[in-house]
Formats: structure tokens, C-alpha cells, sequence
């Protein structure tokens, strides 16, 4: 049997506003615990929510961006129900008429693309957090993230593979950090999605029944996970069972999906509108201004580093991919000119490092000086590009400038003909036998030569001049 597979995204994006949607607080990440809370964020009977604007135009900046339909008019609803992070027994949804409709992502798979429509966007407020295993016997609870406005994208069930999945997520990624909608940081939550999985016979119309992943928050774990569930209900179909609509967790450790609880049906909430809230309307002059301070979308940046930069449309492509790496590239191109070898270094070098360690730049030790100083460097040539290497390990890791890594290690490259070329002398002067071999017409012990006299400088020769010199030295 040919199964196929039917994904569904639902991916909430924590939006980069300084207050919540609904008062005054905080939203800023790791203050300790319940200092970004006030009246509103605890549900105190008698208080009133009132709407942070700010909120509805980074909804609608994605919503333009996605080809959406945008309500100017939207509507506020209350979904209840009861958990302990939930000081108001409800939370404010947009149920409705959500301030985004339709649009559409563009994904990329190994070179092929696909366009994934969108069902809608709406705004929301986030709920507290509960911790459990911190107080022996007791569980806490944090209302820092209450009140915190998130934008819930819905996708239509067009998603056909983890790959596909994991790749949605990351033109999302792309989307809300180029945006400034949200600062994208899957690690605390920023982003994250509910992946509704099922499979059907192939070439069925009909969905089967799906199962809910909930909260995956890391591109390896949503690939995962619905690797994972796939596999268990491809299982359970073939034994002639049937899959149980649910809610699931992925629990990485294991590497398993495992119910959290079956589905509560959507009128279990009993949704009406937001009493204490009027409808939001967006003034048409409020529209303009958003569409005027649109900001730079990868392709529009891609084509202006081609042009403005002379980078290759390769190098521009990969730079312009991530909003990180593209401000980190424009700052420190204001320091340099050699354009190139710096988009070299952040293609090459920088990328394997951020790779490595799963971050981005942004959130690494370097800085647009540093890396345009390091390039300077080398361009200028006080040091060779080997030499570039070692330093940026140490800019790496410390943080320190280049210019003071040189100083302090005597790092400088040794240009001086005459100090070489004493050098060289000697390298022919301890090698005869070499010497004699290469006169001989051995011409592959010349790398011998450059090494032996790169090993006396610690590396530190121009290499250039050591090509001539030992070229003038050695002739037969
Ligand atoms: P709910 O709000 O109860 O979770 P929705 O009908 O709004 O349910 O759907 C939520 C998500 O689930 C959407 O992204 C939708 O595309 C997806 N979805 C719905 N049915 C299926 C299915 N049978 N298989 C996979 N995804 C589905
Ligand atoms: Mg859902």
C-alpha cells in the first residue's frame, strides 16, 4: 500500500512588541518570575484590556507580505477554559473575523518549489507558564508570558512531507525576522508550531484522521516528530486499527510522539465575543502607512548586493537568506571595500562556525568592526588568510579584536623582501640534498621549500614574496 501524507501547520509567532496585547507589561524575556505582570495580565476582576496598535501592524505587515486578505475591521472573541496558567478562566482569540485571511508561502525543497496557502492569521494572547519540577511537592506558576501577543498562521492541509514541513518553517523564519514582526528565537518559544498530521491511501481525496502535534519548537524536532507519527499510523492503518484524533507530545529524548490528551471539540470552548473589547479598526490612512514603511524583502536585498556590492548572485543569495546575516554583512561592509573576501569569510569560514553551534550571528561574540578589521587585514596583507584563520578561531571565542590578537601574539606577516629572504637562505643552506633533487628536476619539492620556510615564520611570511624569492633563489 502507497501511503501519502497530509500536514497542517499551526505556527505561533510571539510578536517583537516592548508591551503585551492587552496592557502595559513587559514582554521582555527572562526577567524572574511574575515582574512583568500587572492588573490586566492577572485577571483581576473589575480591570480592561485595551489593544497595543503596534500588534495589529506587524499582523498586517505579514498579512501584505503573504498576499492576504487583510479585515480592517476585526473582532476580539473569548475562548474559556480552565488551567491554572490561565488567571482570567478565558483567553482573548480572534475567532471570527481574524485581521488576516488567505495568502499564500512559497517553500523550497531540494530545488523544487511549492506554494503553501495559508488559511488565516489571527492575533491572541499567550498564557502563562507552569513549572513543575522546580518546588518539591508544589507546582509555580509564571505569568511573565501572559498577555505576550502571539500571530497564529494556520496553513491549509497542502503540506506533504517532514521535509516540506521543516522547510515551511523556515521561509515562516525567514518571513517574520525580515519583517521585524518577531525576533524569531525558537529556543525561547519565539517561534513555534502544532503539527497536524494524518495519512490517506494515495490518490484518496478524503483526509484521514489526523493526530496533533503540540509545541515543537526546533527545525530537527518538527522533522522528527512527524518522521515519528507517520510511522505509527501508517502502522496502525496496516493492521487494520484506527487512528484516534488527539493531542500529542514529541518527547525528544525518546524520539516519540505520545497522546497528551484526546481532542477537545472546538465548541467545548464555548467562543463569544469579547465583551470588554470593541471591534479593532484599522484606519485606511493607518494601511498606507504600513505599506509606505515596508521594509526590504531577501530577493529585493539579493538583486541591490549584486549591484551595489558586485557580489555574485550566489554569495548575494545566501547572505540575503537570513536577516541576521544580511544587517551583520551591510554593517560591516561600511568598513571595508573588499566586498568580496568579506562575503567570502561570511559564506565560508563564519558560516561552518554558526552552523556548528546552531546560532546566528547576531548571536555570536563577533561584530561588523571586528570581522571588517579582520578583512582590512588580510586585504592590506599585515597577515596572510591562514593566519586570518587563526585569529577569527580566537575572535571566535573571545571576542577580542583582530588588531590586538596580532599585536599580543606577534601575529604580523612578514612582507620585508630582505628579512625573507634571509630566511630562505638558510632553509636552502640546511637542505642541500633537497636542494639538489630539485635542481635535479624534482619540481614538486618547491612546496617543500614554502613549507620549511612558512614553519621557521609561523606561518607568518607573505606567501607571495616567498613564491618570488625562492623562485630566484632556486634557479637551475
Ligand atoms: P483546530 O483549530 O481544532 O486545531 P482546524 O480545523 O482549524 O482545527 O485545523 C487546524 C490545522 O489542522 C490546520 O492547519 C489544518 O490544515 C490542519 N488539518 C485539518 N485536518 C487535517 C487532516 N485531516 N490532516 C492533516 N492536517 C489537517
Ligand atoms: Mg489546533
Amino acid at each position: 500500500m502507497i501511503w501519502e501524507t497530509v500536514i497542517g501547520l499551526e505556527t505561533h509567532v510571539q510578536l517583537s512588541t516592548k508591551t503585551k496585547l492587552f496592557s502595559r507589561a513587559s514582554t521582555a524575556f527572562g526577567a524572574s518570575p511574575n515582574t512583568n505582570v500587572n492588573l490586566v495580565d492577572c485577571g483581576l476582576p473589575g480591570v480592561l484590556p485595551s489593544v497595543n496598535k503596534e500588534a495589529f501592524y506587524k499582523a498586517i505587515r505579514f498579512g501584505i507580505a503573504i498576499g492576504a486578505q487583510i479585515n480592517q475591521t476585526s473582532i476580539f472573541d473569548r475562548k474559556n477554559y480552565f488551567y491554572a496558567d490561565l488567571p482570567k478562566g478565558y483567553q482573548i482569540t480572534q475567532m471570527d473575523l481574524p485581521i488576516v485571511l488567505g495568502g499564500s508561502i512559497e517553500i523550497i525543497t531540494d530545488d523544487s518549489s511549492k506554494t503553501i496557502n495559508i488559511t488565516r492569521a489571527h492575533l491572541e494572547e499567550d498564557a502563562g507558564k507552569s513549572i513543575h519540577d522546580e518546588y518539591d511537592g508544589f507546582s509555580a506558576i509564571d505569568l511573565n508570558r501572559a498577555g505576550t501577543p502571539l500571530l497564529e498562521i494556520v496553513s491549509e492541509p497542502e503540506i506533504s512531507s517532514a521535509k516540506e514541513a521543516v522547510a515551511y518553517m523556515k521561509a515562516m523564519h525567514q518571513l517574520v525576522t525580515y519583517l521585524d514582526v518577531s525576533d524569531g528565537n525558537m529556543a525561547q518559544g519565539s517561534l513555534r508550531c502544532d503539527a497536524n498530521v494524518s495519512i490517506r491511501k494515495k490518490g484518496n481525496k478524503e483526509l484521514g484522521t489526523r493526530t496533533e502535534i503540540k509545541n515543537i519548537n526546533s527545525f530537527k524536532f518538527i522533522e522528527k516528530a512527524i518522521n515519528y507519527e507517520v510511522k505509527r499510523q501508517i502502522k496502525i492503518l496496516e493492521n487494520g486499527e484506527k487512528v484516534t484524533q488527539e493531542t500529542r507530545l514529541y518527547d525528544s529524548v525518546k524520539d516519540e510522539t505520545r497522546p497528551m490528551r484526546s481532542k477537545e471539540f472546538a465548541n467545548d470552548y464555548r467562543y463569544f465575543p469579547e465583551p470588554d473589547l470593541l471591534p479593532v479598526v484599522i484606519s485606511n490612512e493607518e494601511m498606507q502607512t504600513i505599506k509606505d514603511e515596508f521594509p526590504e524583502l531577501p530577493k529585493e536585498k539579493e538583486n541591490r548586493y549584486i549591484k551595489e556590492f558586485n557580489l555574485s548572485a550566489y554569495d548575494a543569495q545566501i547572505i540575503a537568506s537570513s536577516k541576521s546575516m544580511a544587517d551583520f554583512f551591510e554593517d560591516a561592509a561600511k568598513k571595508t571595500t573588499n566586498y568580496s573576501l568579506l562575503s567570502n569569510w561570511l559564506i565560508g569560514d563564519i558560516s561552518a562556525f554558526l552552523n556548528k553551534e546552531m546560532i546566528e550571528i547576531h548571536e555570536s561574540k563577533l561584530n561588523s568592526d571586528n570581522v571588517a578589521m579582520l578583512i582590512n587585514r588580510i586585504d592590506d596583507q599585515t597577515i596572510s588568510g591562514k593566519i586570518g584563520k587563526s585569529i577569527f578561531e580566537e575572535m571566535w571565542v573571545s571576542g577580542s579584536s583582530p588588531d590586538e590578537i596580532i599585536e599580543s601574539q606577534g601575529l604580523k606577516q612578514i612582507s620585508d623582501d630582505g628579512a625573507i629572504e634571509e630566511i630562505i637562505m638558510t632553509v636552502i643552506r640546511d637542505n642541500p640534498d633537497q636542494v639538489e633533487a630539485y635542481l635535479g628536476g624534482k619540481d614538486k619539492l618547491f612546496g617543500f621549500f614554502v613549507g620549511q620556510v612558512m614553519k621557521l615564520t609561523e606561518g607568518k611570511a607573505n606567501p607571495q614574496a616567498v613564491n618570488k624569492i625562492l623562485k630566484e633563489q632556486l634557479k637551475k
